[in-house]
């Protein structure tokens, strides 16, 4: 893949620094396009299509779920990293795989997991996306996981504690030296939360859990509202809610790639090692830190403490809890594969479980183990 209309901060093949596990080259692609395309073909890409974003898969056919909303980051990420004259194919590698290792269930999900693995180590989705491109996918004759390329598995891991960071080695130093990840790590960061503010939203509004008329006290969204009845007069429904939405979703794009820029050349930024040492680049203008802010409490207000989706919220919890513990009380309880792995280390293999299990599975192994009447 020619590396020449890259910016001279972006990673490419030549400052890379390559897989754990030398390959042969691949032929007629690049190699970060070979990182995205593995994890295309993953078995946990394809579990994310049946896995909650904020409403769990089964409440309706058009909200969002965690497959969606890959995609829709992977979407907004490639968009500005071609602005920006990033490595596209890195920043689309990171955004589809950002969400790999969560739970059922969204964060009430990953909340109840990490409760019961607290004095095993704990649960964090992030470490466990890396534990799935690293260790868990099992495709290749010559060594488990994905062997991504480093700059990938440094995006995917966009957070970690102190304590996890010590044992990752290399990837694990940055936390401890306080380094930065690559513009296309930061910069899919920040498009996972463009993505699900605005879908949220949207979701919000579809479902009927927040309404219109509440979203006038936000000013995000009432800006871009006010901009489109002025040219659209008669417009309602779902097309209003669209017009307005992807043009704050446009604003929120245009201002992070405006702002990022401008922080890239006020910084006399010239080399990825420069990215590592510098003050988070990709950033928001003063403008947006704000409304978005804003945006972000009203949403946490409105939605995800809705009473409805607290419900099924507690319920997942619920799920989580009792499947934990009925297999930690009894491993036997275990697919066979996960016996095995549960000889070493009964309670991380009980997480990688549950984890990977998407909602309905959950919901049905959940009826298996405590449903009378029901079979296996
Ligand atoms: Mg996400």
């Amino acid at each position: 893949m020619p590396d020449g209309s890259l910016a001279p901060y972006a990673v490419s093949e030549r400052n890379s620094r390559g897989r754990r596990i030398a390959e042969d080259p691949p032929a007629g692609r690049g190699e970060f396009q070979r990182d995205r395309d593995r994890i295309v073909h993953s078995t946990a890409f394809r579990r994310l299509e049946y896995k909650t974003q904020v409403f769990v898969n089964h409440e309706g056919d058009l909200f969002r779920t965690r497959l969606t909303h890959s995609i829709e980051v992977a979407q907004i990420t490639r968009s500005i990293a071609r602005a920006l004259n990033l490595n596209e194919d890195l920043a689309e590698a990171v955004a589809l795989a950002h969400d790999l290792g969560h739970t059922p269930f969204g964060h009430a999900g990953q909340e109840a997991l990490n409760e019961c693995m607290k004095p095993f180590g704990g649960f964090e989705h992030n470490l466990q996306s890396l534990r799935i491109v690293d260790l868990l996918e099992e495709r290749y004759a010559e060594f488990d996981g994905l062997n991504l390329m480093y700059e990938t598995r440094e995006g995917i891991l966009k957070h970690c504690s102190p304590a996890h960071a010590r044992t990752l080695g290399e990837l694990g130093r940055r936390f401890i030296d306080k380094r930065r990840p690559s513009l296309e790590g930061q910069l899919a960061n920040f498009c996972d939360e463009i993505a699900y503010n605005n879908h949220d939203l949207d979701d919000g509004l579809r479902s009927g859990l927040i309404t219109l008329e509440q979203l006038d006290e936000v000013e995000l969204f009432a800006r871009e509202r006010a901009r489109v009845c002025e040219r659209h007069p008669r417009l309602a429904g779902r097309r209003l809610i669209h017009e307005t939405i992807r043009r704050m979703i446009n604003r929120m794009a245009l201002d992070l790639i405006e702002t990022t820029s401008a922080n890239i050349a006020e910084q006399r930024i010239e080399s990825l090692a420069q990215v590592g040492e510098a003050p988070a680049l990709v950033a928001y203008g003063e403008g947006l830190r704000e409304p978005l802010q804003a945006l972000k409490v009203f949403l946490r207000e409105n939605l995800y403490r809705h009473y409805q989706v607290l419900r099924m919220t507690e319920k997942a919890r619920r799920i989580i809890r009792d499947l934990f513990s009925a297999f930690q009380s009894d491993p036997r309880l275990l697919p066979p594969q996960y016996q095995a792995k549960a000889k070493d280390d009964a309670p991380r293999a009980i997480a990688d479980y549950v984890a990977g299990m998407t909602d309905r599975y959950a919901i049905r192994e959940h009826r298996r183990l405590f449903a009378v009447g029901e079979i296996h």
